[in-house]
């Protein structure tokens, strides 16, 4: 039997691995930066925290989670999303309590049972953040910048910030009948799902990909129009913050975001060279999600990326990040009291940061430089007889073939 692995799922692998790395390390220092802190929740959480969150019509609780029972029959999912579980870990750990503002971050892989393609997944890793605790607008443009922090720090040029608001569950109301009134004529016309979509949540006919559907939206109600005074204030607001901040941004009516809890503002990034998978993030406010799930009314705002997309990104600009891994220092060893001495060396070096690489299986001088030479090493550490009776090393640079001799004591400070 060949086992293989599950389709849409892939295996990080060396030398990607260390790619994956860098990317990971900083998110968090940019997060760090803007003073969130690390969630970690479990992969697994209760069916029924994504069905009461996500809702039930949304396409991630019709088709794409991946549920189980286990051993006592109870329901769970493989988390399709962070924002939910992050939210049941703030009201079950009473952190709204200990702090007015909430600044959590997270990274981790989430499941959806979707249709892979080119940067398209059943198991993909996200971060996110989420700020929970204040319905200001400066924190939307915060929480925005965050993301534009990270994606410029990774030297990414060509990512795009689009803004919308979703309104207040109030505002929705009008704007929800103004679009079925705006879709009946054309109800026969729409595939299954936005059959549902109408009746369920008719702003998720602007979702749709279907071709056919698709066509519908250009002419349909913009949500600005539908905004009331203190929503439409709340986007002004927010405009002014990216604006100081020097975010550039295009306002596109037609974000809704795949998921029912959203409120207000709604961002996604996108970048266009991705293909039919050109979204890079996404996020927004979502002021009504902690009260749904049993906690106290508090507002709150995140986003979350795709680390597999933002990789590609990253390859289409041709941005290095990551080296690949490279002895600091090749050791060169003849003779067996050379071969003890060396062990010493080794330790000395590694307890000094440095990696350092010695093969014993290569025995001959010749042999053993030409593997520090195929190892990229900067430096190789010569010790053979001679050295051994003065208690020195050689310390040849391998790009410009520079020797130098130094005592062993001075091997603890040698400037490598
Ligand atoms: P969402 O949680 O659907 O708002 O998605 C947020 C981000 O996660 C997207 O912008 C993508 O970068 C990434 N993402 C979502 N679904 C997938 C998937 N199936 N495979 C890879 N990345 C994904």
């Amino acid at each position: 039997m060949n086992y293989k692995i599950p389709r849409g799922t892939f295996d990080i692998l060396p030398p990607q691995s260390a790619k994956w790395q860098y990317v990971k390390q900083s998110f968090h220092k940019v997060a760090s930066n803007y003073g969130f802190e690390e969630i970690s929740t479990p992969i697994f959480e209760m069916a029924e925290l994504f069905e009461r969150s996500s809702g039930e019509s949304s396409d991630v609780v019709q088709k794409e989670m991946y549920r189980f029972q286990d051993q006592k029959g109870r329901s769970f999912a493989l988390r399709p999303e962070g924002t939910a579980p992050v939210v049941r870990s703030y009201i079950e750990n009473h952190l709204g309590m200990q702090a007015a503002h909430s600044r959590l971050y997270y990274m981790g892989p989430m499941f959806r049972y979707d249709r892979p393609q080119a940067g398209r997944y059943r198991q993909f890793y996200q971060y996110g953040v989420e700020f929970i605790g204040s319905n200001h607008p400066f924190y939307d443009a915060e929480v925005i910048a965050l993301e534009m922090d990270f994606l410029s720090e990774l030297g990414l040029k060509k990512a795009r910030l689009e803004i919308n608001s979703v309104g207040c569950s109030t505002c929705a109301l009008d704007y929800d009948k103004a679009l079925r009134e705006y879709y009946k004529p054309h109800l026969s016309e729409l595939c299954t799902d936005c059959k549902t979509r109408y009746e369920l949540r008719p702003r998720r006919l602007l979702d749709c990909k279907v071709p056919s559907c698709k066509a519908f939206r250009t002419d349909a109600p913009s949500q600005f129009d539908y905004l009331d005074a203190p929503c439409r204030e709340h986007f002004d607001q927010l405009c002014g913050y990216l604006e100081l901040m020097q975010i550039e941004y295009t306002i596109n009516p037609q974000i809704v975001r795949g998921l029912d809890y959203y409120t207000n503002t709604a961002f996604e990034i996108i970048y266009d060279d991705l293909g039919a998978q050109n979204s890079l993030a996404g996020g927004g406010r979502y002021n009504a999600l902690i009260a749904q799930l049993g906690g106290k009314d508090t507002p709150a705002i995140g986003f979350a990326g795709g680390f597999e997309r933002l990789l590609l990104a990253l390859e289409k600009e041709g941005i290095e990040i990551a080296k690949p891994l490279k002895p600091d220092i090749y050791l060169v060893l003849m003779g067996e009291i050379a071969q003890t001495t060396g062990m010493e060396i080794l330790r000395i070096l590694r307890k000094r940061g440095l990696y350092a690489e010695y093969n014993p299986e290569k025995t001959s001088f010749k042999a053993q430089m030409k593997a520090a030479d195929a190892s990229g090493a900067r430096y190789a550490i010569l010790l053979g007889e001679d050295e051994i009776k003065e208690n020195s090393l050689l310390i040849k640079d391998l790009s410009s073939g520079n020797q130098n001799k130094i005592a062993g004591k001075a091997l603890a400070e040698y400037p490598f």
